[in-house]
């Protein structure tokens, strides 16, 4: 005989995805967070990126993951079964680097990122991962930050307005598009004056005619940066939503320590005491159909990464 405890540890240790499986799915159906950082600081021994994905409701995690820790992802990846994946970064302006993100792709990485650094978007270093993207096969998650913000106090990945014709000259690269000068950029009158605008949008945005022009860009909506997005002017976001209902992709890139708030440390207002990925995730449910929802939350990750489920 086993009691109830025990039998729920073993089933729990054999697979932890068939018994979320049978549990109901929170969100109406599985969710794959695009944008979950192993965040060895915040969450130093990996478990508390289970704690994150299990308390929002979320099935599987791409782990956004530093070349040197690629062991501890893989290690995460492997004792939980249908559960993480991962990407790679490296120095993009250190010469190791292409060997590097070759390395941890053939080891598994399913792409590349999140690749933050205070390079020009359309510079030397960039270009050159955009090829090495291409070559290997991955997308390659961009972090846009034109206005310096308290935290990193520089500019990341600078120049979006010249981005498209990176888009032009990489057609064979996919690229995810993530943060605030991105996410600013769904309005026509983004001044950079501000990470993060607000007020009603302007149509016209260059983030969002690039999703329609350039077949090989989509957007990551993890973070303040898309959330203010949808804040800021729900009525205009519907429609975006739904006008780019095949390229936008669900990502947390939250700090908390439980997928439910605990221990957050965004300074935003706006997520005090709360979990980036369940207010995101509740926005996105209540301005979307049920179908396009299913696509930002599932489907489209899915299908970018070659993931069967
Ligand atoms: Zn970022
Ligand atoms: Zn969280």
């Amino acid at each position: 005989m086993i009691n109830r405890r025990e039998f729920l540890l073993t089933a729990a240790a054999v697979s932890p995805a068939t018994l979320l499986a049978q549990q109901n799915y929170e969100w109406g159906g599985p969710v794959l967070d695009i944008h979950l950082h192993l965040h060895l600081h915040l969450r130093p021994d990996g478990e508390a990126n289970l704690a994150h994905i299990n308390g929002s409701g979320v099935t599987k995690a791409v782990l956004l993951t530093r070349a040197p820790d690629a062991e501890r992802s893989k290690a995460l990846v492997e004792k939980y079964p249908g559960r993480f994946v991962w990407f790679v970064s490296a120095d993009i302006t250190r010469p190791e680097a292409p060997a590097q993100l070759t390395k941890a792709v053939k080891d598994g990485a399913l792409g590349m990122g999140e690749i933050k650094y205070q390079v020009p978007c359309d510079g030397p270093d960039m270009k050159r991962m955009y090829a090495l993207a291409a070559e290997l096969g991955v997308p390659i998650q961009i972090h846009f930050g034109d206005v310096p913000q308290a935290s990193g106090n520089a500019v990341f990945s600078g120049g979006f307005k010249r981005f498209d014709a990176m888009l032009k000259a990489f057609p064979k690269t996919k690229f995810i598009a993530h943060a605030d000068t991105f996410w600013a950029n769904v309005s026509a009158d983004y001044a950079y004056d501000t990470a993060y605008p607000s007020g009603p949008v302007k149509p016209g945005g260059l983030s969002d005619k690039w999703l329609s022009d350039y077949p090989n860009l989509y957007g990551d909506m993890s973070a303040n940066s898309c959330n203010n997005a949808l804040n800021r002017d729900p009525e205009f976001m519907t429609g975006f939503l739904a006008r780019h209902q095949d390229k936008l992709l669900f990502g947390c890139d939250c700090p908390c320590s439980d997928g439910r708030g605990g221990g957050q440390t965004n300074p935003n207002p706006r997520f005090s005491g709360k979990c980036i990925a369940r207010e995101t995730l509740a926005a996105v449910q209540r301005m979307s159909k049920t179908e396009v929802f299913r696509k930002i939350r599932w489907d489209n990750a899915t299908k970018l990464l070659g993931l069967k489920g």
